[in-house]
C-alpha cells in the first residue's frame, strides 16, 4: 500500500476514475468497491450499484470522503469501523472500535454449532455465547435457529451496547449479560460457544491490529488464558450432552483438544476454516458415560 504522503489527487471526472484511483493506492477490489459506495452514500455492499454508475460525475465532497477512507484503510483501519458496518452470516452488523471486527473465519463456528443435532427443532435449546463482542455468533444462531434461547455475555459495556443495539435493530430476541465468561451464569446450557481472546500478549501479529480492542484479542503468554478459564467453568454449566465449542488461533487445535478431553469432554474434535486451518474444537459433555465428575 502507498504512503500517507502520496495520496493527493486534486479531481477526478467519474466514479470509475475514483476507483481506478483507489486500488491504485493499494486496495483490494472489494475493499475499494466498499468504500467508494460508502463514499457516495450507498451501501457498501451494493457493489452492482457501482457497475450502473461508472460513468457517473464524482462529486468533490464524495471524492474527499473517498480520499479519506482511502487513508484510514491505508493506516490499517478495518473497512467495518470505516463503514460502521460488517456483514457476518449474512447478518448486517453495526460495528464500531468497542468491539472485534467480525471475521469470516468466525462463520465456521456458526457452522458447526448450526450442524449439531441438539434436542428437536420444536424444543428450545438453551445457547450462550460467551465474549459476543457485536453479537455476531449469538445473534446469528438466533437468526437461524428462532426457537433457541440464546444469551450474549460479554465483560465489556461498551461490546454489549453494541451488541445490544445490533439485535434490537435486526428484531432478534437475544437475552444479554454482563459478566467475566460463565461466572454470572448456572446453566444449564445444551450449547456453549465463544471466540474469545487468543493471541499471545507478545505476538508480533498484534500491532497490525491496534485498531481493535486489545481486550478482545490479547490473552496471555500464550494467547490461551481466556480458553483455559472457560474449558474450567464449562462442565459445570453444561447438561448431559451439552457442547462446548471454541474458536481458537491457528496453531491452538491440539493444545485446546488437550485441555477439553482433560475436562472431561468426549468426542473431542476440531473443525477447519475455509483456509484450511482448523480454527475451532469442541466437546461433548456426557458426565455418566465419562465416569467424570458433575
Ligand atoms: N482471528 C483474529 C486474528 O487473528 C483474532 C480473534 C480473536 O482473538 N478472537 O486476527
Amino acid at each position: 500500500m502507498g504512503a500517507e504522503s502520496e495520496l493527493s489527487c486534486p479531481t477526478v471526472a467519474t466514479i470509475q476514475a475514483g476507483c481506478d484511483w483507489a486500488m491504485a493506492q493499494g486496495l483490494s477490489r472489494l475493499e475499494m468497491q466498499m468504500l467508494t459506495l460508502y463514499a457516495l452514500g450507498q451501501n457498501p455492499q451494493n457493489r452492482a450499484w457501482l457497475l450502473a454508475h461508472d460513468t457517473d460525475a464524482m462529486p468533490s465532497s464524495n471524492w474527499s470522503a473517498l480520499q479519506s477512507c482511502v487513508r484510514r484503510r491505508l493506516l490499517g483501519e478495518p473497512v467495518a469501523y470505516i463503514t460502521g458496518h460488517k456483514e457476518f452470516y449474512g447478518l448486517d452488523l453495526q460495528i464500531d472500535t468497542r468491539v472485534l471486527d467480525p471475521r469470516d473465519d468466525t462463520e465456521t463456528l456458526v457452522d458447526w454449532a448450526l450442524d449439531l443435532e441438539i434436542g428437536d427443532r420444536e424444543t428450545p435449546q438453551r445457547v450462550v455465547d460467551l465474549g459476543t463482542g457485536s453479537g455476531a455468533i449469538a445473534l446469528a444462531l438466533q437468526h437461524c435457529r428462532p426457537h433457541w434461547q440464546v444469551t450474549a455475555v460479554d465483560f465489556s459495556e461498551g461490546a454489549l451496547a453494541v451488541a445490544q443495539a445490533n439485535a434490537r435493530r435486526l428484531g432478534l430476541g437475544v437475552t444479554f449479560v454482563r459478566g467475566s465468561w460463565l461466572a454470572a451464569l448456572q446453566g444449564p446450557f445444551d450449547l456453549i460457544v465463544s471466540n474469545p481472546p487468543y493471541i499471545a500478549t507478545a505476538d508480533p501479529h498484534l500491532a497490525a491490529l491496534c485498531h481493535e480492542p486489545v481486550s478482545a484479542l490479547a490473552s496471555g503468554s500464550d494467547g490461551m488464558d481466556d480458553i483455559r478459564t472457560i474449558i474450567g467453568q464449562a462442565p459445570s454449566r453444561l447438561c448431559s450432552g451439552g457442547w462446548l465449542m471454541l474458536e481458537h488461533g491457528y496453531d491452538q487445535a491440539a493444545a485446546v483438544r488437550a485441555l477439553l478431553t482433560a475436562a472431561g469432554l468426549q468426542d473431542v474434535q476440531s473443525r477447519r476454516d475455509l483456509a484450511g486451518i482448523e480454527r475451532c474444537s469442541g466437546g461433548c459433555w456426557r458426565p455418566f458415560l465419562a465416569g467424570a465428575k458433575g
